[in-house]
């Protein structure tokens, strides 16, 4: 089931679309089934889970940490995680950038943009992006590698404000594209689009999909 899913939704995406199959909550058998279906990336939000997950699964596994992060975390990812989707501040690239040194590895991240109106803690603004991308302390964090951005949609049926959300958080890649990652070609990520509004993202320009309930089930 959880193969035909996926196989499914693989069929569906453009092939320069990154599916990332989001496991959180869900057993290793799940996530095994997905495995041998061909899926590489996964993605989980929590730093426990994640953890236990990596150490019992294949190792040519790419885990992706979709959710906050807190900083006294930072650590005990740091040795094996491929992309950190949601850094909303200069200290959390602050302690990412420490525990990557102390791994011997450049950690890719991506900007997580505050895109929705409804309320939420995360996400950074147009602004606090800019001033963070100029500041002389993050031009100096050598083991981090800004590979793009991130965003979530509000929870809503309204198809034409989630379409608004998504092209704000492709007109904020562009802006930051030209102004700060010109000549970087490996900021090129817009991760957006879960299981209920990939189709929307992707017509949008997402280049990166999480995609959780519509592979393994509800949660
Ligand atoms: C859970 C989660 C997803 C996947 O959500 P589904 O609706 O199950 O596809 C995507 N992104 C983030 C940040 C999540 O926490």
């Amino acid at each position: 089931m959880i193969a035909e899913k996926l196989i499914e939704i693989k069929n569906t995406l453009p092939k320069e679309v990154t599916l990332v199959a989001v496991s959180k909550t869900k057993p290793n058998e799940a996530i095994l089934e997905a495995y041998q279906a061909g899926q590489r990336i996964f993605g989980e939000n929590k730093v426990q889970e994640v953890c236990e997950k990596q150490e019992s699964l294949a190792k040519d596994i790419k885990w992706h940490l979709i959710g906050h992060l807190q900083t006294n975390k930072v650590k005990f990812i740091a040795p094996f995680v491929s992309l950190i989707h949601a850094v909303d501040s200069m200290k959390l690239l602050i302690e990412i950038n420490k525990e990557a040194v102390k791994n011997n590895r450049i950690i890719d991240c991506l900007l997580q943009f505050y895109i929705a109106e409804e309320e939420t803690k995360f996400g950074l603004s147009l602004e606090e992006a800019t001033t963070i991308l100029k500041d002389e302390i993050f031009l100096n964090l050598k083991n981090i590698n800004i590979v793009g951005v991130m965003g979530m949609a509000s929870f809503t049926d309204n198809k034409d404000q989630i379409k608004t959300e998504f092209r704000t958080l492709k007109n904020y890649f562009e802006i930051l594209k030209s102004n700060h990652f010109k000549f970087n070609a490996e900021f090129k990520e817009i991760s957006m689009g879960m299981s209920g509004d990939y189709q929307l993202a992707i017509e949008e320009g997402s280049t990166m999909v999480r995609v959780g309930s519509s592979i393994f089930g509800g949660r």
